[in-house]
């Protein structure tokens, strides 16, 4: 089963918690055991898993990431987002999470995040689940 989740961000740099959507796509799907596959089929955007429960880890992740890879830096790509690409492979597009249950194996404070590098814009968000 595969499913699309649409992803709207509002900050140019931006985590948006789609755990409660993963969440629903697996419930539909019936799954009891396997893997529950994210890909964020773009280049200027990633998937990442972290702490949920104090949205200051959000912001100190998105913070670092922008002092290590300033906006502006003299980068050879002429789009002006040459620094969302950089994050993009920093933080990866995929995740997997295994299914144990008919749930996700996610810690306590685990939560998945759609890392917007390049918005605010219209994302997508592929979630694969695979009986196994
Ligand atoms: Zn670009």
């Amino acid at each position: 089963m595969i499913k699309y989740l649409n992803v709207r961000s509002k900050q140019r740099n931006e985590f948006i918690d789609i755990t409660a959507q993963v969440e629903e796509a697996l419930g539909e799907s019936g799954v009891q055991e396997g893997v529950c596959y994210i890909y964020v089929p773009h280049t200027t955007a990633g998937v990442t898993i972290n702490e949920g429960a104090d949205p200051s880890v959000q912001r100190d992740i998105i913070n670092s990431l922008t002092r290590l890879v300033p906006h502006d830096m003299g980068y050879f790509h002429r789009e002006g987002n040459a620094d969302a690409h950089v994050k993009s492979g920093l933080t990866g597009v995929s995740a997997c999470v295994p299914i144990e249950a008919g749930k996700l194996t996610l810690g306590t404070w685990q939560s998945i995040y759609f890392c917007e590098f390049d918005g605010p814009r219209h994302r997508r968000c592929v979630v694969k689940i695979i009986r196994g």
